[in-house]
């Protein structure tokens, strides 16, 4: 048994226990094989003496993720991850809702979220007040947190033993310093897009790999990452009403308390939802943020049906 650690076209890079990497050729029948995923391969020299062997099937996955895709609806991009590192800083923005969009998506994966909020070195007192009671938000209703800088390497190696024993990716907005972070942690001296691409050393004959294919890597810490530009960008897309709903956790107590059934949470009258944020138990920001995601997403929904 192996694992994908990159997929490119018809081949796939498996790993083994003991850390060799056997280019394969991937059998016609696997419909789907993608980075993380876990398979079952034997060795043969097939389609050239770069390849090694043959991937014969593909164990269940335990999560899987996706980008909208104009043919298939959807793609998958990474499978079984189990973390999702958000990554956010002060600058460019500090932008709650993209934290929110993304925990969003955290929660219709069921995979775990941690916050990583980068660039501390650019706060003063006031700033760091600022931003932790910004971060408390999400603490008290159950998120973890934590706060870093990649530039003085502060906190990493808190943030070093929250990826240990998973399988995580960096998601956030561009330019809050991901690269940097990833670079950092897997002790590589590359500028911030070199990770993105792939070693195409020991490629010989059989082509480049394109530069957008995602990628599994260890930390010498351990633990493993998969990034690619689109594993990075994942989950601003659509989602449905009801899983924006769901995706905000502290909500979920008080749904189905609402005098209405079709209750939209926005000025119905007796929704538990609006209480809960007027007794302070919700948050008021978090309240905003939902309708402003909800309102977002008929938008994009306009815009994607036009664009396909
Ligand atoms: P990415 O787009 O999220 O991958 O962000 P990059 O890693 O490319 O970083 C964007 C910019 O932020 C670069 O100019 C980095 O040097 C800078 N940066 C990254 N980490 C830190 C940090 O901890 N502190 C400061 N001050 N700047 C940082
Ligand atoms: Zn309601």
């Amino acid at each position: 048994d192996g694992v994908v650690i990159s997929r490119f076209g018809m081949h796939a890079d498996v790993e083994d226990a003991d850390g060799s990497v056997h280019r394969c050729n991937i059998r016609r029948t696997i419909r789907s094989l993608v980075t993380g995923d876990r398979v079952l391969w034997r060795p043969g020299v097939q389609g050239g003496a770069t390849v090694k062997g043959i991937v014969e099937a593909v164990h269940e996955r335990t999560s899987v993720l996706t980008r909208p895709d104009f043919y298939d609806g959807v793609k998958p991009i990474a499978a079984n991850i189990n973390q999702i590192a958000i990554v956010s800083a002060i600058l460019p923005e500090l932008s709650l809702n993209i934290i929110d969009r993304y925990l969003i998506a955290c929660e219709t994966l069921e995979v775990e979220p941690l916050l990583v909020l980068n660039k501390t070195d650019l706060l003063d007192e006031e700033g760091r007040e600022f931003v932790d009671e910004q971060m408390e938000i999400y603490r008290r209703i159950g998120y973890r947190v934590l706060m870093v800088s990649s530039h003085q390497k502060n906190g990493l190696q808190e943030l070093e033993a929250a990826l240990t024993g998973r399988i995580s990716i960096f998601a956030g907005q561009s330019g809050v310093g991901k690269s940097s972070l990833l670079n950092a942690l897997l002790g590589l001296e590359l500028g911030a897009n070199e990770i993105l691409t792939n070693d195409v050393s020991d490629v010989s004959g059989l082509g480049q790999h394109t530069t957008t294919a995602s990628r599994l890597y260890h930390f010498p810490h351990g633990g493993d990452v998969i990034d690619s530009p689109g594993v990075r960008e994942f989950g601003l897309w659509h989602l449905e009403p009801e899983q924006i709903t769901q995706g905000f956790v502290e909500f979920r107590e008080f749904l189905g308390h609402c005098k209405f059934r079709d209750c939209k949470h926005d000025s119905d009258p007796g929704c538990a939802i609006r209480e809960a944020v007027e007794n302070g138990e919700i948050d008021e920001m978090r309240f905003e943020s939902y309708h402003r995601i909800l309102d977002s997403m008929s938008d994009m929904q306009l815009k994607t049906r036009r664009s396909f």
